[in-house]
């Protein structure tokens, strides 16, 4: 088995990236040889995706690509589409093994007892109570680090914890065992990522916050930046933190979803808007020049165009640097599915649109609030079209004439210059 090729493709987000790429360098190390998933290879292996209806049909389109690729490849799904449906997975011509969000870290020896026959191991819900820690690499610059898995809440549009099962975590020392791991492979920087990482450490009566705190000290780590995380686990003292941490960058990535109470309070969320506008306000105060991201949702069932409107406004006289748009997706079995007062596609098209157009004023506003600043770039190793690029603390993309020996380095600039797409041009 270990002469085969391998190749992987991932759907969906950060947390699926880290738990990829532990899997395939754990493959690697055991000998396998891993492909481009555009490539030829003897076994494609999905790591998919179940927020959205699209993000399944992608997943059965890459079945059907990688059986283009070599007729006689075995097909392997793996992830969230897997744990919550893994019959109709199964179903599916060409499809070897289908493997849950706990059987996908026994990839291994799973490998090992395929059989070449085609027939298929039986595949079943699995019992999510393990929490297995992730990283990636690849990138040699970034790594998507996971802390922490699941989700307790329940947001009624939302099919996560049925997918990723009940909030978990190491603990702290293990965490911290994981990133040193991270860090002695000259990563400069890190992004906490997990489902609900502001929820990390409950199973050991452990906080997010003495996460930080702990992580923040460690010399080795030269940046940490936070994916997203719940308005209301966005404590004071995170705030806080991350103001005072030179390690902590100053980006904060918070699922708004509605800016209206009356569709929070359908969505099932566990705040209101005005503590979100509190938390915004908080930011502000303390890092002016914070990236502060949020994800709304549109076309929630019951959101007239009155309601609509509400939220439109509040978004607008938030003082947020961008939003993410995510038309409303249906998903079987949620209670949102079963709510009264859909929200025609049209209707959420031009919503989303919307939405869209507001967030591309805030982002030039934000990126023009910056000009004439000094701030500190961690440089990419990608080579495009002669020029690199990098993030600065505060989430901004610079460019800069290609420069090889600039490749990860973190470097302090000037931001003047931005191309039309709002990019900041360092020595033009
Ligand atoms: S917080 Fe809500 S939206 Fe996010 S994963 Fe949990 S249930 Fe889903």
């Amino acid at each position: 088995m270990k002469n085969k090729i391998l190749a992987f493709h991932t759907l969906g987000c950060k947390l699926n990236y880290s738990e990829t790429a532990s899997i395939a360098k754990h493959l690697q190390d055991a000998g396998y040889k891993v492909a481009d998933f555009r490539d030829r290879a003897d076994i494609y292996v999905i790591n998919s995706c179940t927020v959205t209806r699209n993000a399944e049909k992608r997943c059965r389109e890459l079945i059907r690509k990688a059986r283009r690729n070599n007729p006689e490849a075995q097909v392997i799904i793996m992830g969230c589409y897997s744990q919550v449906n893994p019959e109709e997975l199964t179903d599916i011509s060409g499809v070897s093994m289908v493997l849950g969000n706990k059987g996908k870290f026994d990839l291994a020896a799973r490998l090992a007892a395929l059989p070449d026959t085609g027939v298929k191991p039986p595949s079943g819900k699995e019992r999510l109570d393990t929490f297995v820690p992730a990283f990636s690499s690849d990138d040699r610059t970034r790594s998507f680090f996971k802390i922490q898995d699941g989700c307790d809440y329940t947001c009624t549009y939302c099919t996560i914890p049925r997918a990723r099962g009940r909030s978990r975590s190491n603990t702290i020392r293990e965490t911290l065992e994981t990133a040193r791991q991270i860090a002695g492979s000259d990563i400069k920087e890190v992004v906490l990522t997990g489902v609900n990482i502001g929820d990390f450490g409950k199973p050991h009566g452990e906080s997010f916050f003495e996460l930080l705190q702990n992580l923040a000290e460690m010399e080795e780590l030269e940046r940490i930046r936070l994916s997203s995380i719940e308005p209301d686990l966005l404590s004071d003292d995170i705030i806080g933190l991350v103001a005072a941490e030179p390690r902590l960058m100053p980006h904060f990535h918070i699922p708004l979803q509605s800016g209206s109470n009356a569709i929070l309070e359908a969505m099932g969320r566990k705040y209101d808007r005005e503590l979100f506008a509190g938390r915004v306000d908080k930011i502000r105060e303390l890092l002016p020049y914070a990236c502060i991201a949020a994800d709304v949702i549109t076309g929630f069932p019951g959101e007239t165009e009155a309601l609509f409107m509400e939220s439109h406004d509040f978004i607008k006289a938030a003082d947020l640097s961008y939003i993410h748009v995510f038309p409303y997706s249906e998903r079987e079995n949620t209670k949102a599915s079963r709510m009264k007062d859909h929200v025609a596609p049209g209707v959420i098209r031009e919503r989303s649109q919307k939405l869209q157009a507001l967030s591309q004023e805030k982002k030039k506003k934000f990126v023009q609030a910056n000009q004439g600043r000094k701030e500190n770039v961690l440089w990419e190793k990608e080579n495009l079209h002669g020029n690199m690029y990098g993030f600065t603390e505060n989430y901004i993309r610079v460019k800069a004439p290609y420069d090889e020996s600039k490749c990860n380095t973190i470097e302090t600039v000037e931001l003047n210059i931005t191309d039309d797409r709002g990019v900041y041009i360092i020595n033009p």
